[in-house]
């Protein structure tokens, strides 16, 4: 790496949504931006979460200086309490960002010895190698941070995750300004969210979802109105607070992470509601349904959470009925669509109107548009530019969107996890590659490699299929006969018949390793295993975990 460069490593969210994770460096010395986790697809099976492979930071934690979060949102704090076993660096964010990471660090009881340093909007430290600027920005997190570095080739910017909300909710607008003020200065290099680069126009502000609350609050007077939506969400929580307030409604927060969080942010002062507002879920009943409203986490579809626990009627002291209006004050994250939509069936079941964005704007999102990427290249005009935080597809049009502003082709590089570049004074490159692949966690059985989630994807596909037999050793000949217990198989003549040609290939195969004088337990099986998985495979098309316990005696 020569002198005067940076040099940046893509951990992870360049291709996913989720487990952001990036380590800038110069001089030696590295600051890592973010720490998050991702959820997994529907076919990882039993894999709770997925974090960034931190190896490559584990192996230079000697050099690393500082742990620094844009925002305190799951994909960018939630693999925290991974990362901090093997590098206790200090950790720098706003107060919110710093307490939710604290909280849920404090949970896994990982909290104890670590170093959070609180920094203020606008902010200018001296982190290792760097001097870091802390942008406010606006997102579906109050308190959230672009990041600038100075650095020896100049500045390089690291969005964060934001959107351009000249209205939000507590008047704290991105800093327009300063980012045009490092503008004249001269970025390097700016790395920005790509997440809504393939969405024309402009993010609706967050002010225009308490709009729609309103009108909705206000057609249903007599009715009791349950809304979910993300407990780190606090404007969102504010907004409903606020008109639940106009209606001289009280208000119950449900759920673990909806009151932890209120409680934090009204203690930072992010939160505006006062006590006498607030009842316990216990005493809903004493309240007429117009004179209630309940905010819940849940608007995921996840099965433990508030939303879904009410969907089945699980919930100690509130059931939901007839008198009922559900909002789902929330978008499905891809993936979740079929979850949410169990629970809003279920909701339905239970004679509940429901309301989401499908239909009303009870939504807006965090991210920026093209045009608001547009306003924002157009403040910093950057040398070089990297698209992140995007699938592919999010961070090639961002890529495109950058040549249209003017960018040359050599000075816009896209990257995936486990890419390495170098900026210098005159360009971009890449530099390496490091190990970024997935790291599964299934919560009760910890790591999980490739090999048991294939096993897994192949049991859920195919089931499994056992076969069986006795060997006589010394005349080298079947005495108990292949047995074969399927699981997952259907009951049905086809699979009756299947059975038959499987045990029939497997009995040949053993007795031609017989005859040739074969009488080793171990290998015996694998002969099982391969007859039985060869006429699977090849004429069946089924690829069944196969187990074979052939006893010799
Ligand atoms: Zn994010
Ligand atoms: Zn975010």
């Amino acid at each position: 790496m020569s002198k005067a460069a940076v040099r940046v490593t893509f951990l992870g969210g360049l291709g996913e949504i989720g487990r952001n994770c990036a380590a800038i460096e110069q001089d030696g010395r590295i600051v890592v931006v973010d720490a998050g986790l991702m959820f997994p697809e529907p076919n990882m099976y039993g894999v709770d979460i997925i974090l960034p492979d931190f190896r490559w930071l584990i192996e230079r934690r000697d050099r690393i200086d500082a742990i620094v979060l844009t925002h305190g949102h799951e994909d960018h704090t939630g693999a925290l309490r991974y990362l901090v076993k093997d590098v206790n660096v200090p950790i720098y964010g706003s107060a919110l960002t710093l307490g939710f990471a604290r909280h849920r660090l404090t949970e896994a009881k990982v909290a104890k010895g670590l170093t959070f340093i609180e920094v203020a909007d606008g902010e200018r430290r001296k982190i290792g190698p760097f001097e870091i600027e802390f942008i406010p920005v606006t997102h579906s997190v109050p308190s959230a941070h672009a990041l600038a570095f100075h650095t020896s080739v100049g500045v390089v910017v690291h969005s964060g995750d934001f959107k351009l909300d000249l209205t939000p909710i507590d008047g704290r607008r991105t800093d327009i300004a300063r980012l045009a003020a490092l503008g004249d200065e001269g970025v390097a290099l700016l790395l920005c969210d790509s997440t809504n680069a393939e969405e024309p126009g402009f993010t609706a502000s967050e002010r225009s979802v308490g709009g729609a609350l309103r009108r909705l609050f206000l057609e249903r007077p007599e009715r009791r109105i349950v809304v979910a939506c993300f407990a780190s969400h606090i404007h969102r929580v504010q907004q409903i607070i606020d008109v639940a307030k106009e209606q001289n409604r009280k208000i119950v927060l449900m759920g673990r992470s909806m009151e932890n969080n209120a409680k934090l942010a009204r203690k930072l002062h992010l939160l505006h509601v006062d006590a006498s507002d607030l009842i316990d879920i216990e005493n809903i009943d004493r309240y007429q349904p117009g004179e209630v409203c309940v905010i819940c986490t849940g608007s995921q579809g996840e099965p433990l959470a508030a939303l879904s626990k009410l969907s089945r009627g699980d919930a100690r002291f509130l059931k939901v009925g007839a008198n009922d209006t559900v909002i789902l004050s929330s978008h499905p994250i891809p993936g979740n669509e079929w979850t949410v939509g169990r629970v809003i069936d279920d909701l339905h079941r239970a004679a509940a109107e429901v309301i989401h964005s499908g239909h009303e704007p009870v939504h807006a999102s965090g991210h920026a548009r093209q045009g608001e990427l547009r306003t924002f290249h157009q403040l910093l005009r950057p040398r070089n530019f990297v698209p992140v935080h995007g699938e592919y597809r999010h961070m090639v049009h961002h890529a495109e969107l950058a040549h249209s502003m003017g960018l040359a082709p050599k000075h816009v590089l896209i990257c995936e996890d486990g890419d390495q570049i170098e900026v210098t004074a005159t360009g971009i490159r890449r530099s390496g590659q490091v190990p970024a692949g997935f790291h599964y966690i299934d919560g009760s059985a910890g790591d999980l490699d490739e090999r048991p989630l294939e096993e897994r994807r192949m049991l859920a596909e195919w089931g499994v299929l056992q076969i069986s037999a006795g060997v006589d050793k010394a005349r080298g000949t079947i005495i108990q006969p292949v047995r074969l217990t399927a699981r997952g198989w259907f009951e049905g003549e086809q699979d009756r018949s299947l059975t038959d040609a499987v045990t029939n290939e497997v009995r040949t195969a053993i007795e031609t390793a017989l005859r040739d004088g074969n009488r080793d337990a171990e290998s015996l099986n694998k002969v099982a295993q391969r007859a039985a998985g060869r006429l699977l495979g090849q004429k069946y098309r089924r690829q069944p975990v196969l187990l074979a316990s052939i006893v010799v005696l």
